[in-house]
């Protein structure tokens, strides 16, 4: 009876994105990136991974996409397994801003200049100039081989999407001259501004997007080949970063009614990591990670369609965490 199980899951999930992607018309791809606005915003695909191994996938699943904000969750932990928490937490705050994800303004305002948390641009270019490296090409290669340890390949970087994104950072490349003005940054701006925007143009999918939400549910335990790829407590504050931050200024009502911790990016990608305790099945040991991507987003950066199937989801299938 778990083929029975299985079935009427599928079947569930392929009705819930069917019906989330008439949500797809609120939204519209980013245009301030111009390689982004060139994506299909009818375009709607989720993928689902289980601890125990059970694998679903509906709507448009073929589709490589760049990571964006959502390698700032990764960034984040990479430093923090390589320099250790406290150190990072020297450099950037956990503290929510409900500001937009470029945010200026408060960087003054936060005596001495520490950035409020690393899901934010300032902080996530903090957060690149910390990686262990000299050059920004060292750094963006360890984070790439960290990322082989996830997903069992290098991923390639999108470098049509970070010319296009190099040449348009003037507000990242204003955020990183402040930084390095207050002591926050480490090394050269431009080099910073390398690192950041190489990383954003990580490409993936997302089967690849789902198992590194895993990772992160599975308290950085890779399931599979039974890795420690970074500790638990690492894990633990990366996604209470990702519950209280991860969804830009929508966070806190990302929290309140759909309640996992999951990252999104201006590219329409959303990863998630669902803790052991939903009733996806009657299994409440399995943990679950969550890739999707549907590039049609809101004024937040959320995509549109992705928020309304995970709110779905999150009810039919009881994810709640908190
Ligand atoms: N590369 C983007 C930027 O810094 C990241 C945006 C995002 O996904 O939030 O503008």
């Amino acid at each position: 009876n778990e083929s029975i199980e299985f079935i009427s899951i599928q079947e569930q999930l392929d009705q819930f994105v069917l019906d989330a992607k008439k949500n797809t018309t609120s939204g519209a791809t980013a245009s301030y990136i111009p390689a982004l606005k060139k994506a299909n915003p009818e375009h709607l695909g989720i993928c689902l991974i289980s601890s125990q191994g059970t694998f679903l996938k509906s709507g448009d699943t073929d589709h490589c996409f760049t990571l964006q904000s959502i390698s700032k969750v990764f960034s984040f932990i990479f430093a923090c397994h390589t320099r250790g928490i406290d150190e990072v937490l020297q450099y950037v705050d956990v503290e929510p801003t409900g500001d937009a994800f470029n945010s200026i303004f408060r960087l003054e305002l936060s005596h001495p200049g520490r950035p409020f948390n690393p899901m934010i641009n300032a902080g996530a270019i903090t957060v690149a100039s910390l990686l262990p490296g000299h050059s920004p090409l060292d750094k963006v290669e360890a984070l790439l081989s960290f990322f082989e340890k996830m997903i069992g390949r290098k991923p390639s970087i999108n470098m049509d999407v970070f010319h296009s994104e190099w040449q348009t950072a003037n507000r990242n490349r204003a955020l990183a001259y402040w930084l390095k003005e207050t002591g926050f940054l480490l090394g050269g701006v431009e080099d910073a501004m390398e690192v950041y925007l190489k990383l954003c143009s990580i490409e993936v999918n997302i089967v690849e997007l789902a198992q590194m939400g895993l990772i992160l549910a599975h308290d950085g335990l890779h399931p599979y080949t039974n890795e420690q790829i970074f500790s638990m407590e690492i894990a633990s504050l990366a996604k209470t970063l990702m519950l209280t931050c991860g969804m830009y200024d929508y966070s806190g009502r990302f929290a309140a009614f759909v309640g996992i911790p999951a990252k999104s990016g201006v590219s329409g990608g959303i990863m998630a990591a669902i803790p052991p305790s939903a009733r996806v099945t009657n299994n409440r040991f399995a943990c679950w990670g969550v890739g999707l991507y549907g590039p049609a987003i809101d004024k937040h950066g959320n995509s549109t369609a992705g928020v309304a199937l995970l709110k779905r989801l999150s009810q039919e299938w009881d994810l709640r965490l908190i």
